[in-house]
């Protein structure tokens, strides 16, 4: 008998990530992705302790943290007075995790090295430029049809398909929510602003005029990159914002410096706090960002997406493989939608209101709660088991 098999729309990271796991548990595998390459565009790189542990599950950690840098520290600082505020140090999670630090490797590297990974199992394929056009289902399986008109069958089919998934509007899904009147504005950088500024490889900036995020990256082979993130004001033009002038002034104005900078890369992203009103519809399920977006300021959303693919592969293997009733598919969208409502969308509009809040008093006294915190061996543990995913994946284990 032919073996259990499933379409995966989508060959981002979480794509990826649910193929490989998919087809190690046992199903056979069609991995569909729209464009001809890999996104290399800079997204996601902080990849929290939770994660790193899936990742090790799909057989990819020695690899992925080969070509990141792994990040033990994260700061805050008070820009304005060009202060740091709190230092937390992941070690504190030893007893935690395995993995007691985060690893910046950025998401086109993790989708890389996963499909590399998918061309060596005998039950996976791999399809690039195969965009998924639409879809039908029964009882017995889905049938979805290719932009170029052919079809293909199987068992069951994920939609890994990003924030604009094709997947969840052909279900008529909604995606609940909205989207924040601001644009994030991605530079990247080859100057060393661990020496410039001594700051560490991943850094938060709060700034009641305009909040930056700062990350190291491994880069592709021609030294180590710096991404910083800002603000760009709904009255800025997406050209002003992108010029070489606004580009240079903003990193000028996170810390001056003479000559200009090393930029290479610049890139605006439109920002979303959404959860799909459904994750599951029969034999269709979403993971990744077809499910939930959120603004990227903690580095949640990736994370969370791999998490939704370890779910689901286990999940389904416990109804196909495992014989457990179709009613424990429920569970996979109690947990991923609760718990992103809970955990992924709560932090990250925290974290960007504790950036950017203008109020000077409200302001002092998030500032001088983190670095409480931080000085606090159970509060910093607490905070870090949130922030990294590590609460999370407890409470999804303990939720049917
Ligand atoms: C500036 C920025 C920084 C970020 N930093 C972090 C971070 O540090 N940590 C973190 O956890 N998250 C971060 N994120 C979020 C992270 O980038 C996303 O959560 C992540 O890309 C989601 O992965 P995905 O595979 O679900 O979707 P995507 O990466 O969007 O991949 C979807 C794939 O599906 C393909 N596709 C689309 N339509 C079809 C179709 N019809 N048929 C077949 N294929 C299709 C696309 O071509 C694409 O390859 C950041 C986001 C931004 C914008």
């Amino acid at each position: 008998m032919a073996a259990p098999s499933v379409i995966v729309a989508g060959a981002g990271p979480v794509g990826v990530v649910t193929a490989l796991a998919l087809a190690d548990a046992g199903f056979t595998v069609t991995l569909l992705e729209a464009a001809a390459e890999v996104d290399r565009n800079p997204r996601a790189s902080t990849t929290h302790p939770s994660t790193l542990a899936m990742i090790e599950r799909v057989g990819l950690i020695d690899r992925f943290i080969r070509e990141g840098l792994v990040a033990r520290y994260f700061q805050f600082w008070d820009r304005p007075e060009g202060r740091m505020v709190a230092e937390f140090d992941h070690q504190i999670l030893e007893n935690d995790t395995p993995f007691p630090f985060v690893v910046q490797t950025e998401q086109h590297k993790l989708a890389r090295m996963g499909l590399d990974r998918l061309a060596t199992l005998p039950n996976a394929t791999a399809r690039m430029n195969a965009p998924l056009a639409a879809l039908e289902q029964d009882a017995d399986g889905v049938t979805v049809t290719l932009a170029n008109g052919e079809t293909l069958r199987a068992d069951w089919l994920v939609g890994a398909d990003g924030g604009r998934s094709a997947v969840r509007k052909a279900m008529g899904i909604e995606f609940e929510g909205y989207t924040w009147p601001e644009r994030f504005l991605v530079l990247t950088v080859s100057d060393d602003f661990e020496a410039m500024l001594g700051c560490c490889l991943r850094n938060y900036f709060a700034d009641p005029n305009e909040w930056a995020n700062l990350f190291k990256v491994a880069g592709d082979g021609n030294g180590p990159l710096w991404r910083a993130v800002f603000p760009a004001p709904q009255d800025e033009s997406d050209e002003a914002v992108l010029s070489d002038e606004a580009a240079e002034m903003r990193l000028q104005g996170l810390r001056p410096k003479d000559g200009r900078y090393d930029l290479v890369h610049r890139n605006l992203y439109r920002v979303h706090q959404r959860v799909a009103a459904q994750f599951r519809r029969g034999r269709v399920f979403l993971a990744g960002d077809a499910g939930h977006v959120n603004n990227p300021i903690g580095g949640l959303g990736l994370n969370f997406g791999v998490h939704d693919a370890m779910d689901l592969a286990d999940t389904l293997s416990a109804h196909v493989f495992g014989g457990a009733d179709s009613a424990l598919l429920d569970g996979y969208e109690r947990r991923r939608r609760t718990l992103n409502i809970e955990f992924v969308q709560q932090q990250t509009v925290a974290n960007k209101k504790r950036l950017e809040e203008k109020d000077p008093e409200k302001r002092r006294a998030s500032l001088d709660q983190l670095a409480a915190t931080a000085a606090d061996p159970a509060k910093a543990r607490e905070f870090l088991l949130r922030t990294s995913l590590i609460e999370s994946t407890r409470r999804a284990a303990a939720m049917t």
